[in-house]
């Protein structure tokens, strides 16, 4: 975790492409969320303007239908206002057509006249008479005899109030609705123009005086209309003459509400005050209808009723049967309109959210990927391409600050013997616990980076100080080295050095840092690894060398410039040469003679050493088995790479060898090397076994310099010890190499091997060798390499001199 995220990659962030989708997508996400914005406040504005037209359109409807709602009723409150005139009127004429009527008469009248239609919200009608005293015992009479009246005033005909005046104002007649019969009753009895009811008596001069149909409020909502009625064919065109002409009145008192009310019918929102303008021109109020009028509907009206010219009506109200107000309406139609606006918009916004989310998910998924592209998927660290990358921006900075940059190329020691031994699972453990231990070694600006196998890299700017990579190297070594719990429930303890190259640069190209890096990485290793190497400008021309020599050496072999010499091995018992060891020469067209050292690992790192060895193997069998045919008994060994050694057809390569040159297995010694061996111990020894089914024998090259241990050389079948010429060339003075040659000369006997000293340069040595019981020597003190003709002369020579001479003295007799 902690490495994947130290890692995340810069270059993602910083790179071009990253700039483009970073910004681009916020932007992209702001786009759609004004737009949407700008749409919401567009729908909310048109459902405003849709609810103010609405509540308008409603509003001019009700208007219309309130008008002509009022109109209707105020209509209608006309007409039965002028029916109930006329029938005034109607009565007036009447009464003074027959100023006498009884109340049976008028009984009669009053039902033809009226029919079917009953006056709407009559209370009572009635007829006064006037009555003068000299009459008034005859009135009373016919009054009291009329049961028609009687019925009318319940029974009781006296006067109220009693007294004696000149003349009487007394109810002749009259008719009334049940329900008011109560206060007819007690009308019957008044005498109508005492001064005792000083406001009716009032009502009725007036209307006497003025001979229109006089309307006086009474109790609420009950008015009291009356006519006075005069003498036929009396003039009344002055007041007096209408005084003069006055013999009764007719009257009768109407409901105001009832009759407002048959005239709204069922329109209860409406609200109808009824009103009377007086002579004078004062306004009373008759009497309210309807409705309370605080339905908050804007409506009302004033009309005056073109009955008299006296009534006005007014009208409050809606028009419409109750139900939703213009503004409910509006503010349905407003609430409708912003809950749609409302879903439209969590509509686009979850439509944007998905986008975003969607291109997000796109940026995430082009991170990952570059981060793979850019990152060692076992590690997590940057890959060889980010380093180079990296470099590339350290260098930049660098040259500007002229802070230099280090590289320090590391290269695990033996990773490859840790792969063979424990598998690639335990493998990749390691790497990556490599990869977190460097990680953790280096500062936070410094990059670790893994360039494949078992390479890394650390790249550390601002250098400021000149030792300073090679501290950071001497702490990654320390680092490195300390052990690696690895494999099945990190049982194996595995201990590795490792080899450091450091470069340093102030400028120029990464490319060129990190080669540079590599040169001295690879120097780290000739030197013995396990070490840091800084990067010195000579060693880039010896690899230049390297690579021109590596190129020349892929064609020499072709070019017939390779050819092997043989090196005589003597025994030191009888100082004859019991074998050669092929070695090989390059004759280069522009270097001259070129020995293996300086080119052999070459072939081993390119293959090379495959076809060469081949050629090496072939050569030594046909010389072997020509110098044999001639009477020679010696034997040949052959340097086996272990390159060859891995190869599974080498086994067979070996027999058809020995077979087409005819020579016998058993004259052939393949030298392999501890390290060579070692590199797949088990490969190598089923080779090995296979190899020693043939009849070759088998030398352990270089012995004592590699693992040397006593239990592998058992598993292997070999024959020979080759004891390493370092060992060699330290004697006799080197005690340490003495008590060395000693063990090793023992091991080779108790193991029933036979032994034999390389490098042998001096008598001294060949004195040491020969006391410590070593069977057979090589070295320039006996022979250098020879061309085989020169060979062959050495072997007709017979024993070497120097063994020759040395033994003489010892034994004689042999
Ligand atoms: P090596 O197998 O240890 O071969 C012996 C080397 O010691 C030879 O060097 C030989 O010339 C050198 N030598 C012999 N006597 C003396 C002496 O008294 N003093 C010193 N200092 N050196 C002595 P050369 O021929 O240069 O070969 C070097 C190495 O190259 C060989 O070491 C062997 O490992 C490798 N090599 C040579 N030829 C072949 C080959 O055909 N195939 C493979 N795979 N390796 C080869
Ligand atoms: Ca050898
Ligand atoms: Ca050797």
């Amino acid at each position: 975790g902690r490495i994947m995220s130290d890692a995340l990659d810069a270059t993602a962030r910083k790179g071009p492409s990253a700039g483009h989708t970073a910004p681009g997508g916020a932007r992209l996400g702001s786009r759609p969320l004004i737009a949407a914005i700008v749409l919401l406040a567009a729908g909310l504005a048109i459902s405003l303007g849709a609810a103010v037209g609405w509540h308008a359109a409603v509003r001019a409807h009700e208007r219309q239908s309130f008008e002509a709602v009022a109109a209707s009723v105020s209509a209608t409150l006309a007409t039965e206002l002028r029916r109930d005139t006329e029938f005034m009127e109607t009565l007036r004429a009447l009464v003074a057509m027959r100023p006498h009527i009884g109340a049976t008469e008028f009984d009669q009248w009053y039902g033809l006249l009226h029919g079917g239609q009953r006056q709407v919200g009559n209370l009572a009608t009635a007829v006064v008479s006037i009555v003068p005293a000299a009459r008034l015992r005859a009135f009373e009479a016919a009054r009291a005899a009329d049961p028609a009246f009687r019925r009318l005033a319940g029974g009781d005909t006296a006067i109220v109030p009693a007294g004696r005046r000149s003349r009487y104002c007394l109810v002749a007649a009259g008719a009334t609705r049940l329900g008011a019969a109560q206060l007819v009753q007690e009308a019957m009895h008044i005498e109508w123009c005492s001064s005792a009811l000083p406001g009716l008596a009032g009502y009725l001069r007036a209307e006497a005086d003025t001979g229109r149909i006089g309307v006086t409020p009474r109790r609420l909502g009950t008015v009291f209309v009356g006519a006075a009625v005069y003498r036929r064919g009396a003039p009344q065109s002055t007041v007096a003459q209408r005084r003069a002409a006055v013999i009764g009145w007719v009257w009768s008192t109407f409901d105001i509400p009832s009759v407002i009310g048959s005239a709204i019918g069922s329109r209860h929102a409406l609200s109808v005050t009824l009103s009377n303008v007086g002579p004078g021109g004062t306004t009373h109020l008759l009497g309210r209808a309807g409705g309370s009028g605080d339905d908050g509907s804007p409506f009302a009206v004033r009309r005056v009723l073109h009955v008299d010219g006296r009534w006005v009506v007014a009208i409050r109200g809606s028009g419409l049967p109750a139900g939703l107000s213009a503004l409910a309406q509006g503010l349905l139609v407003l609430a409708f309109g912003v809950v749609v606006c409302a879903l439209l918009f969590a509509l686009a916004l979850v439509l944007i959210r998905s986008r975003q989310r969607a291109l997000a998910l796109v940026q995430e998924r082009t991170g990952e990927l570059r981060h793979h592209a850019l990152h060692d998927a076992l590690t997590g660290l940057p890959n060889r391409e980010l380093a180079r990358d990296r470099a590339e921006r350290m260098l930049a900075r660098s040259a500007r600050s002229g802070v230099p940059v280090a590289a320090l190329f590391v290269d695990l020691d033996g990773f490859k013997h840790v792969n063979d031994t424990f598998g690639h699972a335990a493998g990749d453990e390691l790497l990556r616990l490599v990869a977190q231990r460097l990680q953790g070694a280096i500062r936070e600006v410094d990059t670790a980076a893994r360039l494949g196998g078992d390479e890394f890299l650390v790249l550390m700017e601002g250098v400021e100080l000149p030792d300073a990579p090679q501290w950071t190297a001497e702490r990654l070594l320390a680092v490195l080295r300390r052990p690696y719990r690895i494999g099945e429930g990190r049982a194996s303890n595995v201990t590795l050095s490792a080899s450091i190259g450091i470069a340093t640069a102030l400028s120029g190209g990464a490319e060129e840092l990190l080669r540079n890096a590599d040169i001295a990485l690879y120097q780290a290793k000739a030197a013995g690894r396990s070490r840091h190497v800084v990067f010195e400008p000579s060693m880039q021309s010896a690899i230049r060398e390297r690579m021109t020599l590596q190129m020349d050496l892929g064609e020499a072999l072709a070019r017939g410039q390779l050819h092997v010499v043989f090196q005589p091995i003597f025994s030191l018992r009888s100082g004859e040469p019991e074998a050669v060891e092929a070695l090989l020469r390059w004759r280069h067209p522009e270097r001259g003679l070129l020995m293996p050292g300086e080119f052999i690992e070459i072939a081993e790192q390119t293959g090379l050493i495959v076809p060469i060895g081949r050629f090496v193997l072939e050569e030594a069998c046909r010389r072997a088995a020509g110098w044999r045919r001639r009477g020679h008994r010696i034997g040949v060994a052959v340097n086996l790479s272990a390159r060859q050694l891995a190869r599974e057809a080498f086994v067979d390569e070996l027999a058809c060898s020995l077979h087409d040159h005819g020579l016998a297995p058993g004259a052939l010694t393949l030298e392999v090397t501890e390290t060579a061996i070692m590199r797949d111990a088990a490969a190598s020894a089923r080779r090995l076994r296979a190899i020693k089914r043939i009849g070759v024998r088998i030398a352990v090259d270089d012995f004592g310099t590699g693992y040397s241990s006593l239990a592998y050389l058992r598993q292997f079948p070999v024959d020979d010890l080759k004891i390493d010429r370092s060992f060699v060339s330290e004697l006799p003075s080197s005690k340490e190499a003495g008590a060395l040659v000693h063990t090793l000369m023992q091991l080779g006997r108790v193991l029933g091997l036979r032994t034999i000293a390389e490098g042998v340069e001096n008598p001294a040595q060949l004195d040491v060798l020969r006391e410590e019981g070593c069977d057979c020597a090589q070295g320039f003190l006996l022979s250098a390499p020879l061309e085989p003709d020169a060979l062959e002369s050495l072997l007709k020579a017979g024993p070497a001199p120097a063994i020759a001479a040395d033994r003489a003295p010892a034994s004689p007799a042999q």
